[in-house]
């Protein structure tokens, strides 16, 4: 009998099933097997270091393309010619990478089923040749095919593309477009990329009209596509699931519970971390069943969390288009306003209070001695190397940010005092103001 059953083998599903299993949990890796569509992907730099903390970079060494040095930028009034640094994102295969991490997985020790799983409940799955399996705990990572997600922003669908390109070095652009955008990429003599629009400029298109549309794109750099040939249209908006554990011992990760607009290209990273996630969650509802509790309560906060976060990652990709004042960009949301920077000599105070807050550490989560943030109610166990005991006893009295950053670095890194100022006020748990004395 599986402790584990993970329902669905795409990132996110193959990622916690290997986790587990180094852990040293039976685990069912289901899956119809069906070919993944040949997409190119990029893959954000913080993808890559959390896979390397892995010790999987021989899986996205396998799936990468190329690394282009620029992007082309046909977004704001003016075109331009982005270079990435060290920072650059790297092209993946989507078959490669769905393939490389499903067989690490299964090298860890999990066991594939090539099967649909059709129902899922507390310890019951159901699959779609009748049969019934009864793990301890359900990961459901079968993407967007999970159903239930509900919109966070207007929907989306987007039309894939391929054909040849010439041989040369990695490139990749982005193009506002009057009725969405189009992204390209070229590796390997490949190009590849997405048109997106509202569902609605694409229903009721067959083939052939969807080719037209797609080789009617125009935009200052965009290349020529009349070699590409456009696939079947996908959903692309944002949307997400109520919550992350809908039932006991069930939980969604990956696109399943978040799936993300590719406008912020973040989906590959949040389906990364959040398999991790989840994987400390199931350990912890199988070997730490005490901690259930705090499982839950991290889970439901980092959802929380990363929604948020992605709903700005969308809006601030969108804010900067300048190209074009049509119903598709009047309908997206404007990008959150940043705080403004407090004066250097303002007094600044802590919002926040001692709390029982979750904590993940060494793959399983517990509940831990933490902060809560006054206005939202965010858990702080620790912010960049301090704790949060630390943070309360060295923040306690009010003081400027030199102040405050001076007492923090007596405690830890120099270098890091500054940096974890600027963040406790980005999430607003350092606000102007002294202490009233009670
Ligand atoms: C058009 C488009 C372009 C994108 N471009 C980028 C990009 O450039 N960069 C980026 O970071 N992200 C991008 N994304 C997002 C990224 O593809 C996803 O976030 C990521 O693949 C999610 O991984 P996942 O494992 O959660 O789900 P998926 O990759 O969707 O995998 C789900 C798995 O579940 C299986 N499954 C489905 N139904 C069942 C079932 N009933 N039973 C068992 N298994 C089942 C499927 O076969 C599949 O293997 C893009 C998304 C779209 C739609």
């Amino acid at each position: 009998m599986a402790d584990i059953l993970v329902a669905g083998a795409g990132p996110a599903g193959s990622l916690a099933a290997l986790l587990l299993a180094r852990q040293g949990a039976r685990v069912v890796l289901a899956d119809p097997g069906r070919p993944v569509a040949p997409r190119c992907e990029s893959l954000a730099p913080a993808a890559r270091a959390l896979m390397a903390g892995l010790g999987l970079e021989p899986v996205l060494a396998a799936a990468r393309l190329g690394q282009p040095a620029a992007m082309a930028l046909s977004w704001r009034a003016v075109p331009e010619h982005r270079r990435f640094g060290a920072e650059a994102p790297w092209l993946l295969s989507r078959p490669l990478l769905h393939a490389g991490l499903r067989a690490a997985a299964l090298a860890a020790g999990a066991v594939a089923l090539e099967t649909r799983i059709t129902r899922l409940e507390t310890g019951r799955a159901r699959t779609a040749d009748g049969g019934m399996l009864e793990p301890a705990v359900i990961l459901d990572a079968r993407g967007r095919a999970a159903g239930g997600l509900r919109p966070l922003a207007p929907a989306r669908a987007a039309l894939p593309f391929a054909g040849s390109a010439p041989e040369g070095a990695a490139s990749m652009g982005i193009a506002a477009l009057e009725d969405g955008w189009i992204w390209w990429a070229e590796a390997r003599g490949q190009r590849q990329g997405i048109r997106v629009a509202a569902p609605a400029t694409l229903s009721g298109m067959d083939g052939t009209a969807r080719q037209d549309w797609l080789q009617a794109a125009h935009a200052p750099g965009l290349p020529d596509l009349s070699a590409c040939s456009a696939g079947r249209p996908v959903p692309a908006g944002l949307a997400a699931a109520p919550e992350t554990q809908p039932a006991p011992g069930v939980i969604r990760l990956g696109d399943a519970a978040l799936a993300r607009d590719p406008v912020a290209a973040q989906g590959l990273l949040h389906a990364l971390r959040s398999a991790s996630q989840a994987a400390a969650a199931a350990a912890t509802l199988l070997w730490h069943p005490g901690e259930a509790g705090a499982a839950e309560a991290f889970l439901r906060l980092r959802h929380q969390a990363d929604c948020e976060a992605a709903i700005a990652a969308t809006a601030a990709a969108q804010a900067g288009q300048a190209r074009h004042a049509t119903p598709f960009w009047r309908g997206t949301a404007p990008a959150p306003e940043a705080p403004a920077a407090p004066p250097r000599d303002a007094a600044l105070r802590l919002a926040a209070r001692p709390a029982r807050v979750p904590l993940l550490a060494e793959g399983h989560i517990r509940w831990t001695r933490g902060l809560e943030l006054d206005a939202t109610g965010q858990p702080l166990a620790r912010v960049g190397p301090y704790p949060a005991a630390a943070l309360l006893a060295a923040l306690a009295a009010p003081g400027t940010a030199p102040e405050l950053a001076a007492r923090l670095a007596r405690l830890g890194p120099a270098t890091a005092a500054g940096p974890v100022i600027a963040e406790l006020l980005r999430i607003g748990a350092l606000v102007p103001g002294a202490v009233t004395p009670a």
